[in-house]
């Protein structure tokens, strides 16, 4: 086993969380991050640090460091604590010659776990732009990624394992956080603090996330001490928000982390247990598929997919692939009765409702579940994605940054907007009778 001296593993060793090592039941777990857009697996698979979700365990070794000294120097870059790449340190950038220096010692208490879009080996969780929709092997190209490359850190408390906390910014390969001159930051007393160029924001359920009950909260913004303050006026703009002394950056279940480019799920260790699981979510589908629901046109037996990469054996069209009408809800399978030419919508020959057709497809990532049932399913508008109602009710009425200054409600299996109102329908299958 190779455990570098800081705590971190080796991404080799990160392999233990695949499915066919069973996890020591003595080990302690945080929480899980869950990437929202994936639903359960990443399209080239879930592989070291980059994956659709990471699990944070207790470590074997504590790595988490607390605040030490602070001081002013004139040249930050070549001061001690910046040269020194085995002391982390935060530097605060006032001018062009003066900069504040805040050191952090080793803390026994705390296990650090980081996040960012660097693949160097500080960041614990590799987080790449999200691309809406359909995810088939070839993950989208971004063009210019938004994610910062050392964006967050959570500190988790040992001996308390449900309180964890998080921060802006993560500390890089020499462990050090640099807020440059243009960083917008702040002094209050002896105290300085700062946020991130885009900023990473927060938002808590109100009620709890498993159950069905909750609400989604306000979105806010965590800067690099972990102090909360309302959204700037734009995502990156120089001023910052107003403190918001009743909110802390200690993570609940159902918490939703922004990092402007992609946006993570927090699910702690005692809401998953209360949570479906995925054999549950599997044997939702077998139930399902087992009542034989059958096309009402071509009168064949439907089958309801796991994942959406599932094609029929000649990779074309399954006639088994049951397709719902979005304005009415009615599954069918795949037939041309009322389809016009050159449109895309089509008459639901049941109700006669027009509208557009897509692919039913199981929503399998058990995370984004807040209940287990009962077995009525919902879809998203226009994706497709079946998931419980009280699952496809809560995620449409979440509203998550999009881009940097709009918000809006996506499903959280494929990260697609929603369409229309209220960006969902309630399926009505045809029962085989026979
Ligand atoms: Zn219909
Ligand atoms: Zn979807």
């Amino acid at each position: 086993m190779v455990i570098r001296s800081d705590g971190a593993e080796s991404p080799v060793l990160e392999d233990k969380e695949s499915p066919i090592l069973p996890d020591k039941p003595s080990r302690v777990k945080y929480g899980e991050l869950v990437i929202l857009g994936y639903n359960g697996f990443l399209p080239p698979g879930d592989r070291g640090r980059k994956r659709s979700k990471y699990v944070l365990w207790k470590r074997p070794d504590p790595n988490g460091v607390k605040r030490s000294k602070h001081y002013v120097v004139k040249t930050p870059h070549n001061s001690q604590a910046i040269l020194d790449s085995q002391q982390h340190s935060i530097s605060y950038t006032l001018s062009r010659n003066q900069a504040i220096i805040v050191e952090y010692m080793p803390d026994e208490d705390t296990d650090m776990f980081q996040i960012g879009r660097s693949s160097e080996n500080p960041i614990d969780f590799v987080v790449v732009d999200t691309v809406a929709g359909e995810k088939n092997g070839d993950s989208g190209k971004v063009v210019q990624s938004t994610i910062s490359r050392f964006a967050c850190r959570i500190l988790a408390e040992r001996a308390n394992p449900s309180v964890a906390r998080i921060y802006a910014a993560g500390f890089d390969s020499s462990r050090n956080i640099f807020l440059g001159e243009k960083a917008t930051k702040w002094q209050e007393g002896r105290d300085i603090d700062g946020l991130t160029t885009n900023g990473i924001l927060l938002m808590h359920p109100q009620g709890s996330f498993c159950g069905g009950d909750s609400e989604p909260g306000v979105w806010r913004e965590v800067s690099v001490c972990g102090g909360i303050y309302s959204l700037r006026e734009s995502r990156s703009a120089q001023k910052k928000g107003r403190a918001v002394e009743e909110v802390t950056n200690v993570l609940q279940d159902g918490t939703l982390i922004d990092l402007c480019g992609a946006t993570l799920l927090w699910r702690s260790a005692e809401g998953l247990e209360k949570s479906p699981t995925k054999d549950y979510l599997e044997n939702l589908v077998d139930k399902l598929n087992a009542g034989r629901p059958v096309c009402p046109v071509g009168l064949n037996t439907l089958v309801i997919p796991r994942k959406s990469s599932y094609t029929g054996p000649d990779g074309g069209a399954d006639k088994q692939q049951p397709y719902v009408y979005l304005n009415c809800g009615h599954v069918q399978g795949s037939h041309d009765w009322g389809h016009e030419k050159n449109s895309h919508t089509r008459t639901c020959p049941l109700c006669t409702k027009v509208g557009p057709v897509q692919k039913l497809c199981m929503g399998i990532e058990p995370a984004f579940y807040v209940d287990a049932g009962p077995p009525i399913f919902f879809a998203f508008n226009p994706c497709g994605h079946m998931a419980t109602e009280k699952t496809v009710k809560y995620w449409a009425s979440v509203m998550i940054p999009h881009g940097t200054n709009a918000f809006e409600s996506f499903c959280p299996f494929c990260a697609t907007p929603l369409e229309g109102f209220p960006g969902y329908v309630r399926l009505i299958f045809q029962d085989n009778v026979d």
